[in-house]
């Protein structure tokens, strides 16, 4: 090769390297949080607004159905999985909270006022609510618990070929913090006495070091796993319930899409700057231990009796705020059923969409 050209492309080739690693270089993905109803009026609405995937949960005969019949359509596909098992051989490991926390779960369950007087469900509480998730969650930290997830994961990998990857939800605390179970507190003291990084910080703040770093481990471990029944499998996770020490917490996830919620599903919907602030975020963030990692904006939609829907003209200003602060395509939605079969709604993103 002449001198020049050589010279030229020498000074090109880590430009375009370091393009590899920024959104604008990567195709957007678009994923969908769908229950297994309706997956035949799924298809159609996944192609119109341009969706790459969509994740379902269900028992092993129908997932592997979806998956082949989303495979054939060129859907990806991933099988959901989460800590919410009421596995009998499971009862005696789920987490604890504290007793002002339980009784904030029993007055969350008692609380019939419209919009459950702003109990957010999972999401970032409101100000000055002491909320927890209504839903029970299995304590991580027991190694009966971790060798199940591995095992459950898997097991759905295996008995489900055409699945593109699993997709990873309520991996987190029902208290949105760390576990006060006897197992929990144990390993906590002693990674204290061996002078775990944290161990210097105050009590309260080593303890979110301590619940934050088991977590991240946790995940990772069981995205470890999925990659060894199949090393292209891919691996996305809704990061929920909120970790309330530091809500943004996914770039330490060796996870391919890492849902992130940058619009929540409730009123009062966030304010815009919150919105566009958390989707750039969201977006930018990578995992310099894992590269593949796709930070992905998430936002929830929801049509129910309990709360108030989510309108069309919500959702348009939210999918326009993620857009602009995210600079990226890329979208994570739940319900995606909500939004393909509500006429209005699917109108609206499939107009923001373009
Ligand atoms: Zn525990």
């Amino acid at each position: 090769m002449p001198v020049l050209p050589r010279l030229i492309l020498a000074a090109l080739l880590p430009m375009l390297f370091s393009c590899a690693g920024t959104d604008a270089a990567r195709p957007a993905w678009r994923g969908g949080w769908a229950s297994a109803r309706d997956v035949d009026k799924l298809i159609p609405a996944a192609k119109e607004l341009r969706f790459d995937a969509l994740i379902f949960s269900g028992p092993v005969e129908r997932m592997r159905e979806i998956s082949s019949l989303l495979r054939s359509v060129g859907i990806e596909s991933y099988g959901w999985f989460s800590l919410t098992s009421r596995d009998p051989a499971l009862k005696d490991f789920f987490q604890c909270m504290s007793p002002e926390e339980e009784k904030a779960l029993e007055a969350i369950a008692a609380d019939k006022s419209p919009s459950r007087g702003g109990y957010q469900f999972g999401g970032e509480p409101l100000p000055g609510r002491l909320d927890v998730l209504q839903t029970r969650l299995l304590c991580f930290h027991r190694p009966e618990v971790a060798a199940w997830a591995k095992r459950q994961v898997r097991e759905m990998l295996e008995r489900c070929p055409d699945l593109t990857g699993v997709a990873l939800d309520y991996f987190g605390y029902q208290n949105y913090r760390g576990c006060g179970c006897p197992v929990s507190m144990r390993a906590f003291e002693e990674a204290l006495a061996a002078g775990a990084p944290w161990a210097a910080l105050p009590r309260d703040a080593a303890l979110d070091a301590f619940s934050l770093e088991t977590l991240v481990a946790f995940t990772n471990e069981v995205a470890d796993e999925a990659r060894a029944v199949r090393p292209s499998v891919k691996v996305a996770i809704h990061v929920y319930p909120v970790f309330l020490p530091e809500p943004l917490y996914g770039r330490r996830l060796k996870v391919d899409y890492c849902c992130q919620t940058a619009a929540w599903f409730f009123e009062p919907y966030w304010p815009d700057e919150k919105i566009r602030r958390y989707a750039r975020t969201i977006a930018t963030d990578r995992n310099p231990d894992y590269p593949p990692y796709r930070g992905v904006p998430f936002v929830g939609v929801y049509v129910g009796r309990t709360y108030a829907d989510k309108k069309a003209d919500r959702l348009a200003r939210e999918l326009s705020l993620i857009r602009l602060g995210a600079g990226t395509d890329s979208l994570s939605v739940c319900s995606f059923n909500d939004l393909a079969l509500t006429p209005a709604l699917r109108e609206t993103a499939r107009e923001a969409l373009r």
